[in-house]
């Protein structure tokens, strides 16, 4: 269906063939002997070439090839005289489907700063750096949805209006109506939106966590992966306002399974995205290599395919939060009180904690486990001194937090008396409790943010480069 994708003219070897390529003009190099196009349709990172001889093309259709126009191109394959490429195209007839105005096109060929490219996020796909994301992103995307298919679980599509708030996973969006009947300005002007949805308060899910636990109390395995919003107004170069999580969620599983499966899974897709983007992640790896030039040699990190094989072939350490906290203290940052944020039994880990683990202490991914119950959600599953939950946090070198889950408290009056202590009506809960109610059971599930997950695949520094549209305070206009 439609046109030969450059990936396949690329690796044909059918020489000698007439072909049709139709793609966006990376560059134009004209010399005395031949005029050079570099064509990318977006199917690889690699660019195919098509030559003509001077004189060739008429006037008027060459002084339409420049960068960012759109042609269709009619010629002959055959074997290039270039380094990097087998096969070129040689020229027959040339349409112009659209044009870029060089006064006007932004992307002229030249290394744009990520700052900039953000301001333009409508174009910026058509660079290389963006288009090869895009593509391990989606690669990513698929291995994900492969690796719970292949393990026996469904997937279960959680609503994303919901009056559950899954407490403490963070501010929420609220969903307001407006009705197109009714004169949608009230007397004074303003726009009158109803404060809910058809009579009651909903938002849109900051985690489809508590509905997945009901999926996994009839099917035993079930994953989520979809859309989360949460209304963080932090700008950091971690957080988005709207994010896609992958939630699995397992009735008879205990916390090591938990842990067992986050490893496993991670690992997995880790190294299909190797497999599968072996080209894009290469060119990733120089750019990244480009920047690193410009530090001291002891801040440099591991180039990008070293350290995804290292992390796909080593354990990760796993511990537990009391342990985290002794070698905390016992840190150096903490005895030069380097630490923004001061450690003791009890804090919340902030990321500046989480990276000293893994980047200076272990130099691996870490599992840390059963934190104080004060800190996390009413949910997980109390230990038996009653002070620490069975919470895991997985965390990644350059981006702290990556998934957070829990073996979840299946017993109906401890449950009870967790959802009243942190204030919740058990009513507005009565569907949940129920599950603990009629046949409970074992069960724990964690949440992996896909976006962190794509950062640390590709080595981005900042999560707003590896989602297409992203969402933040004062984000674009579309
Ligand atoms: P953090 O501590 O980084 O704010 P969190 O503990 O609030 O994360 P959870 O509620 O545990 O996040 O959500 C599960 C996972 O979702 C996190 O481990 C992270 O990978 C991802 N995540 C959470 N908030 C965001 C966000 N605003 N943007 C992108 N990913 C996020
Ligand atoms: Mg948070
Ligand atoms: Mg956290
Ligand atoms: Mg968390």
């Amino acid at each position: 269906m439609g046109p030969v994708q450059i990936k396949q003219i690329l690796q044909s070897t059918e020489i000698g063939q007439t072909v049709e390529v139709k793609a966006w003009v990376r560059t134009k190099r004209e010399s005395k002997n031949a005029i050079f196009i570099a064509l990318n349709d977006g199917s690889t990172i690699h660019n195919l070439q098509a030559v003509a001889e001077p004189g060739q093309l008429p006037d008027d259709t060459l002084r339409l090839i420049t960068t960012g126009s759109c042609l269709r191109i009619e010629g002959t394959l055959v074997a290039s005289q270039g380094s990097g490429q087998a096969v070129e195209v040689k020229i027959e007839h040339v349409q112009v489907y659209g044009t870029a105005d060089p006064d006007e096109y932004p992307l002229q060929p030249k290394k744009h700063s990520l700052e900039f490219l953000r301001e333009i996020a409508h174009l910026r796909p058509r660079t290389n750096t963006f288009s090869a994301i895009l593509r391990v992103r989606h690669a990513l995307a698929f291995a994900v949805h492969k690796y719970y298919n292949d393990n026996g679980f469904f997937y279960l599509h959680t609503p994303i209006i919901t009056a559950s708030d899954a407490e403490g996973a963070g501010e929420m969006f609220r969903v307001t109506t407006l009705d197109m009947n009714k004169p949608p300005r009230t007397e004074d002007g303003a726009i009158d939106y109803k404060e809910d949805f058809f009579g009651r308060e909903t938002n849109l899910t900051v985690s489809g966590q508590l509905e997945g636990e009901l999926g996994a109390m009839a099917l035993s395995k079930i994953y989520t992966f979809g859309p989360t919003f949460r209304a963080e107004n932090s700008n950091t170069t971690r957080h988005l306002a709207e994010f896609w999580m992958i939630e699995p969620e397992m009735a008879f599983f205990e916390l090591k399974d938990n842990m067992d499966l986050a490893e496993d899974f991670v690992k997995s897709v880790i190294s299909t995205a190797l497999e599968q983007c072996a080209d894009d992640l290469a060119f990733l790896q120089n750019r990244l290599a480009e920047e690193e030039k410009n530090k001291p040699q002891n801040e440099r990190s591991m180039p990008l395919l070293e350290k995804l094989k290292f992390v796909v072939e080593n354990p990760f350490e796993r511990l537990t939060y009391t342990e985290a906290i002794d070698i905390l203290v016992k840190s150096k940052p903490h005895k030069e009180k380097k630490f923004q944020y001061h450690v003791e039994w009890g804090i919340d880990l902030q990321s500046e904690h989480e990276r000293y683990l893994v980047e200076k202490h272990f130099k691996k991914p870490v599992i840390l486990t059963n934190y104080p119950r004060a800190i996390k959600a009413f949910y997980m599953k109390l230990d038996e001194d009653g002070k620490t939950v069975r919470a895991m946090d997985v965390l990644f070198p350059g981006i702290g937090e990556i998934i957070g889950g829990s073996q979840r408290e299946e017993n109906y009056d401890i449950l009870l008396e967790r959802v009243q202590e942190v204030g919740i009506e058990p009513e507005s809960l009565w569907w949940y409790l129920e599950t603990r109610k009629f046949g409970t059971a074992p069960h724990a599930g964690f949440g992996l943010g896909f976006e962190r997950l794509v950062q640390f695949v590709t080595g981005m520094g900042n999560i707003r480069d590896v989602i297409p549209f992203p969402r933040f305070p004062k984000s674009a206009e579309f």
